[in-house]
């Protein structure tokens, strides 16, 4: 039986002094609800999935309620899952009707399809017994407020999980950048920028700026740089971080869990909520230092 372990983050970036309490206590809640999915004896699938729902319900992450808006006052939010048993992934981007989109993310894994975007997403989810919501249940008056006041910050929520029989899996869940150009898509919904997960390597969710962690392929190259074997997780995060800021001027921060059950956290931002939870120990983060 493996150990299992539980890693999540809540995004990187400047996160206001007036937030870092919620960030905590919001990595902390999906920490601890994704943990007690995995001792039940439940699939790093469902740990994921229910770590990352906890955040997107959770107004002060950028994620289902309380998303960025783009430009134009409108939702648009994108979400991917990956299984690291199999390889299987499913993707979804600019979704302003899904209260969850890493649930409708992780329905398509098991589809012949990876992306949906849109009305299309929407559809599809409905057909597959999600429901629609009105995209004034997640738009929150802070982020009406940030539109007319054009501020920005980025709070993205991830998970990755190993479960009792050694299986991983990742996901990631996202309004995007604020005040984006409407329909920009950043890293999430593609596979190997935004997430990655290999049961023979390890699993990564990123968060950052977009565009910058897409040019570097950043979740892919991280796991194959573990894959050689010669590195810890905390290790190939830092590469993956310091390649980020070296080759594209990126900024960005991401969380990486090992095949064999190790912790790796990397960011350049100011702040990066995060937090794990093994047989052993628990972790709460926020500076780079903590
Ligand atoms: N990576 C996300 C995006 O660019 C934003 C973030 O992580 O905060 O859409």
């Amino acid at each position: 039986m493996s150990r299992p372990v539980i890693v999540v983050h809540g995004g990187a970036g400047d996160i206001p002094d007036e937030q870092a309490e919620g960030h905590r206590l919001g990595v902390q809640r999906a920490s601890q609800v994704g943990w007690e999915v995995l001792t039940a004896g439940g699939s790093a699938e469902d740990a994921v999935e229910a770590a990352i729902r906890v955040m997107e319900d959770d107004e002060v992450f950028d994620a289902g309620r309380g998303s960025f808006l783009d430009l134009d006052g409108a939702l648009s939010m994108d979400a991917a899952f990956m299984e690291g048993a199999n390889l299987n992934a499913g993707a979804v981007a600019a979704l302003s009707q899904m209260r969850n989109p890493i649930s409708l993310a992780r329905l398509l894994v098991s589809a012949p399809h990876v992306l949906l975007v849109g009305e299309g997403a929407h559809r599809w989810g409905e057909q597959h017994g999600l429901h629609r919501c009105s995209p004034d249940d997640l738009i929150v008056a802070r982020e009406r407020e940030r539109v007319l006041a054009h501020q920005g910050l980025n709070d993205t929520v991830g998970a990755v999980a190993m479960d009792l029989s050694g299986h991983l899996a990742a996901g990631v869940s996202t309004g995007g950048s604020p005040l984006k150009v409407p329909g920009r898509v950043g890293d999430v919904p593609c596979i190997g920028a935004g997430i990655y997960a290999d049961d023979q390597v390890g699993g990564v969710s990123c968060t950052g700026v977009g565009e910058q962690i897409t040019r570097i392929v950043m979740a892919k190259r991280c796991t194959d740089r573990l894959a050689k074997g010669d590195v810890t997780a905390q290790q190939a995060a830092e590469e993956a971080i310091a390649y980020l800021a070296r080759r594209v001027h990126g900024e960005g921060g991401l969380i990486v869990l090992s095949h064999d059950g190790e912790i790796g956290c990397a960011m350049n931002t100011q702040r990066m909520s995060r937090a794990w939870i093994t047989p052993d120990a628990s972790y709460v983060g926020l500076e780079p230092t903590d």
